[in-house]
């Protein structure tokens, strides 16, 4: 049974530039919405509000602009650790850009020894 609810469009929904690898590369978060590098690095941290009324930032936390769920943003030296890449949208990319002829073709005859 296959899901075809919706097009995997191959640009980011929020800035409108296209996925690349290097780039804008496609992160996808907890709740399974991609974003670019850069609307992720964008995002505000989320808030939440607390018992007693007071709005707290968490600090390592950001909303899906979305779906408005919680995803962990952990970014190191101006790396991103997390969420991680989609790795299956950066496939559709390369795919997409021709870059197919020379790549890395896995056969699986090598895997026996
Ligand atoms: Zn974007
Ligand atoms: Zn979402």
């Amino acid at each position: 049974m296959q899901k075809t609810t919706k097009e995997e469009r191959l640009e980011c929904s929020i800035c409108w530039e296209p996925f690349n690898v290097f780039e804008n590369v496609p992160y996808v978060l907890w709740c399974g919405h991609t974003i670019c590098k850069y609307c992720l690095l964008g995002l505000q941290r989320a808030v939440v509000i607390k018992s007693s009324g007071f709005p707290f930032q968490l600090p390592f936390f950001v909303t899906c602009p979305w779906c408005n769920m919680l995803s962990l943003r952990l970014v190191r030296n101006g790396a991103i650790k997390f969420p991680s890449k989609n790795y299956y949208l950066l496939w559709m990319v390369e795919s997409m850009n021709g870059s197919r002829s020379d790549n890395k073709r896995i056969t699986s005859e090598q895997r026996e020894v």
